[in-house]
């Protein structure tokens, strides 16, 4: 089944495309027959390119670019959602695709894997511009998503709002609402409780849980964060209330440790009122690569993909790290960190609370009864438990690391669907 490339798909110049190749290269000897079909891993099932333009405030006339693609549909619709920045690339959307394939797999739930993206950079549009990118993005990408094709939902730079016009303008196409074709919607437009925070409080559930198997206790432990959005900033909270310190985080407007514990209500306060992180008087600011090097037990990376690579993997000195964001770590990092025993909790687990939640949402919107926080919550402890547990134990018998466990479980189970369903025609 080994036929050429074509030219978009050349690894010679992929970038984030290219570490999902080598990924899924890494788990192919662990996949006994099931390796036959592996090459349907390696190939996007569609991709779709669209041009969004936008007319500004001024009056002028920009023109965007946008992404949707399917990685895999095999185990049911396409998940994952759409990222704003301006430096999202096609490579970056088809990585990002493909890591909610093995992610949703991995959790066991019934979707495939897919992701969305536009180039722009959101902070330089006004809400209505970003309005009306968000309503013709959605127009574009409507022949691909659906609820029970494709169902979008927030990532990097978007939010409850962008959402909330994607679902609008998708209905008011269809000529009704239709409220499952995203998730991370406001709770008052069918939205669920809890997934706003979904995604951090997932970092610190399976955060503990390898905690526990390192003998690593969480009061007293120190934790630096890149990254305080969604992700970082509820995932700090998290640790936080488990008596951790949070001696350092970095966003972009710079990187603070205090060596005592970052006082987050005092941070919070003091962004509330205006003022940046990388200037937060509580902390001393420092040099954004010493992050790296920082003296902590856990390091959390929460912001973008190839943070940590082979430059910067010798300085690191926490025991944990736990993948907040998709992709951060690169193959030869990953390489290098085991080597020197630490211990990474891929993001395939590590950041699956939200697309959990998520798909509690979709499925609450299915049958429009909703669930209390409380109810989403422990069904989000229990599902992320098992599952880390599951990928733990791959781990012991298989004597790989957590990543390529996590990928052994979940290819087997998107490789069995796959030969299940068979090749049409
Ligand atoms: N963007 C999030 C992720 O990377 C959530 C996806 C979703 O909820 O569909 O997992």
């Amino acid at each position: 089944m080994t036929n050429s490339l074509p030219s978009y798909l050349d690894r010679s110049h992929l970038g984030p495309w290219e570490v999902f190749l080598e990924q899924v290269d890494r788990v192919h000897p662990h996949l006994g027959e099931l390796g036959y079909w592996i090459e349907t891993l390696k190939r996007p099932k569609r991709i779709l390119i669209v041009d969004i333009p936008v007319k500004m405030d001024d009056g002028s006339i920009r023109h965007f670019e946008g992404y949707r693609v399917h990685h895999n549909t095999s185990r049911g619709p396409g998940k994952g959602g759409v990222r704003y920045h301006q430096d999202v690339t096609l490579s970056e959307v088809m990585a990002l695709a493909g890591w909610m394939t093995i992610k949703n797999a991995v959790i066991g739930l019934p979707f495939g894997g897919a992701k969305g993206g536009v180039r722009v950079d959101p902070r330089t549009l006004t809400r209505g511009e970003l309005e009306r990118l968000t309503r013709r993005y959605t127009s574009e990408i409507g022949v691909l998503i659906g609820p029970d094709k494709d169902i979008p939902a927030p990532d990097v730079n978007t939010n409850e709002q962008i959402m909330a016009w994607m679902m609008d303008t998708y209905s008011i196409n269809q000529g009704r609402t239709v409220m499952g074709v995203v998730t991370g919607k406001p709770v008052s437009l069918g939205g669920s409780l809890g997934r706003r925070e979904a995604t951090g409080r997932g970092v610190f559930i399976v955060g503990r849980s390898a905690a526990r198997k390192l003998g690593l206790d969480l009061a007293g432990a120190r934790v630096t964060i890149q990254g305080y959005g969604n992700v970082g900033a509820t995932a700090a909270r998290c640790f936080a209330s488990a008596g951790a310190k949070i001696v350092a985080l970095q966003d972009v407007t710079g990187t603070i440790h205090n060596g005592d514990g970052i006082d987050l209500d005092a941070l919070q306060h003091w962004l509330d009122g205006g003022g940046t992180l990388g200037r937060f008087p509580g902390a001393t600011t420092i040099a954004n690569e010493d992050l790296w090097s920082v003296e902590t037990d856990i390091l959390v990376p929460a912001a973008l993909e190839g943070q940590i690579d082979r430059h910067n993997a010798m300085d690191i000195k926490a025991r944990l790290i736990l993948e907040g964001a998709n992709g951060p770590t690169t193959p030869e990092a990953d390489d290098i960190l085991t080597s020197r025993g630490v211990t990474i909790v891929p993001d395939v687990l590590t950041n699956a609370g939200g697309v959990t939640v998520s798909y509690f949402e979709w499925v609450q919107d299915f049958s429009s009864f909703f669930w209390t926080e409380q109810e989403i919550n422990e069904r989000l402890e229990r599902i992320l438990s098992e599952a880390f547990e599951a990928v733990w134990k791959a781990a012991q018998e298989h004597r790989v690391t957590l990543r390529t466990a996590a990928y052994i479980l979940a290819c087997r189970r998107v490789l069995e669907a796959r030969q299940l369903r068979g090749i049409y025609p």
